[in-house]
């Protein structure tokens, strides 16, 4: 297997990946605020994390990935209240609806997924153990990391600490800081907002350190992979590492892996601008759960994804040429000797496809390698070189790839290519490849009215034809 190289944030260039375990990497997943419903934007860094989980996997790791739940924070608060619900009831159903995209969109459960409200004493014992070693210290019953205490801030961003003048006060609810560059570990109660006891007095955690302490707790204190969309970056990484580091005296993650942010139509997507879409909306629309997978999965995570709906039906395309030869092989003569070129092509994606995935996870590559495959069956069938056993090859060869892509099964899916009765099916096939067969004799006969009429008639039945120098080749418009 080909060792897989990253590109790690920290420090910012491609690296091996090197995990703590050789077989196992552990990973850690900044999950959804469960304030809202989560849109397309952050499905797409979701998508990339599973992609990243499936890609290890088939390159041989075995995996334990966290995702976090942030059920606690300034903007569930506020949604709360604003709904006059408790923050429990008011987070449920959007962790319920999260949960059902992560489904429909077939991305894999991550072994653990943790709510922040449910790790309230491991949260408050980390920001102890800060307090206890200085990096830390209490203010009017809320708790502050001091960044001046740590000379490391700023590795991960690049950000520079000078830029900020010390002391300088702002104008908000962190009014009791020493530094303004300080940020809260624990915030205390406000009125109407919802509070955990703690040894400074009731209040709730900071983000922040709702992340650092979970990641920990199931993962230990250095791990391999630590990901996130790249507005995670600064602040929420660098002050992940900040308070990880400072209270274990030990490197926190190895890697850092970010994904590039969906934009729509050019632009950034905004409640404003009206563009800012779920994965519902797009169903509604009618298109596919898979189409939206392929079209994520096929732009490289480290560049910016322009989502627009030609897009979208571009992946919807994509897909039904490979639905096409899974149907035009399923119904295809087989018989003889199992055909080389066949095999030789099957052995040739298996390699470029493991290939790219190791190489910073370029599923692009992987995509065009299956599709130089898909070529290479049709030209098989066509050719009528389809041996005894090689549609089963095919078949295993496409499903080791759609370990990692999971937009092949028809089965799952509504818009399958291939109709529900088998013998419907293979009476149809054998309609139309008679049909074809009689325009080709037209045409030989010079007969060309006929031959027309033929086409015609196929594309009635949403048959298109296309003429190449192998000879007609059909498929289903
Ligand atoms: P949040 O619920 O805001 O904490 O975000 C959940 C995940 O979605 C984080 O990893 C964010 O970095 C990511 N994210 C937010 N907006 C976008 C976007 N437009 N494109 C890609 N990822 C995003
Ligand atoms: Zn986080």
């Amino acid at each position: 297997m080909p060792e897989p190289v990253l590109f790690n944030t920290l420090g910012r260039q491609l690296a091996p990946l090197d995990p703590v375990e050789p077989d196992l990497v552990r990973i850690y997943t900044c999950g959804p605020t469960v304030y809202n419903e989560v849109h397309i934007g952050n499905l797409r860094t979701f998508l990339f994390e599973d992609l990243l989980r499936r890609s290890l996997r088939h390159l041989g790791y075995r995996v334990v990935q966290v995702m976090n739940l942030t059920d606690v924070d300034d903007k569930t608060i506020q949604g709360a209240h604003r709904a006059g619900l408790s923050l429990a009831d008011y987070t449920e159903p959007f962790i319920q609806s999260f949960w059902r995209d992560q489904d429909t969109l077939h991305m894999e459960r991550p072994e653990h997924f943790p709510r922040a409200t449910e790790h309230i004493p491991e949260i408050i014992e980390l920001i102890a153990r800060l307090i206890e070693r200085e990096f830390a210290y209490e203010s009017d019953g809320s708790v502050f990391f001091s960044i001046a205490r740590d000379p490391d801030y700023g590795k991960l961003s690049g950000f520079d600490l000078a830029q900020v003048r010390r002391g300088e006060r702002v104008a908000n609810d962190e009014y009791g800081k020493d530094d303004v560059r300080d940020f809260a570990l624990w915030k205390a109660v406000k009125p109407g907002e919802p509070a955990w006891d703690s040894p400074w007095g009731p209040g709730r955690p900071g983000w922040h350190v709702e992340c650092s302490a979970m990641s920990m707790k199931y993962l230990g204190p250095t791990f391999d992979l630590h990901c996130g969309g790249v507005d995670l970056i600064f602040p929420h990484h660098e002050n992940e590492i900040a308070q990880s580091e400072s209270a274990t005296g030990l490197p926190f993650v190895r890697h850092w892996v970010h994904s590039e942010h969906l934009i729509v139509d050019g632009q950034k997507m905004s409640k404003s601008l009206g563009n800012q879409h779920t994965l519902k909306d797009l169903l509604d629309r009618g298109y596919t759960a898979r189409a939206v997978r392929y079209l994520f999965l096929s732009v490289h995570y480290r560049q910016k994804l322009n989502f627009t709906f030609e897009s979208l039906e571009g992946a919807a395309g994509a897909l039904r040429r490979v639905d096409e030869m899974r149907f035009r092989l399923a119904h295809a003569q087989e018989g003889g000797e199992p055909d080389a070129r066949l095999a030789e092509a099957a052995g040739r994606l298996k390699a470029d496809f493991t290939a790219a995935l190791a190489d910073d996870l370029n599923a692009a590559a992987a995509l065009a390698a299956l599709f130089v495959f898909v070529k290479e069956v049709n030209v098989a069938i066509e050719e009528r070189r389809i041996g005894t056993g090689d549609r089963d090859r095919v078949a295993a060869a496409l499903a080791d790839a759609d370990q990692v892509l999971d937009v092949l099964d028809p089965a799952a899916w509504p818009d399958a290519a291939a109709p529900a009765d088998d013998d419907a099916a293979e009476d149809a096939v054998a309609e139309i490849e008679r049909l074809v067969q009689a325009r080709q004799d037209a045409r030989k006969r010079r007969d060309f009215a006929e031959g027309d009429r033929i086409r015609d008639e196929l594309a009635a039945r949403g048959i298109v034809l296309e003429d190449t120098p192998q000879g007609t080749r059909w498929k289903r418009r």
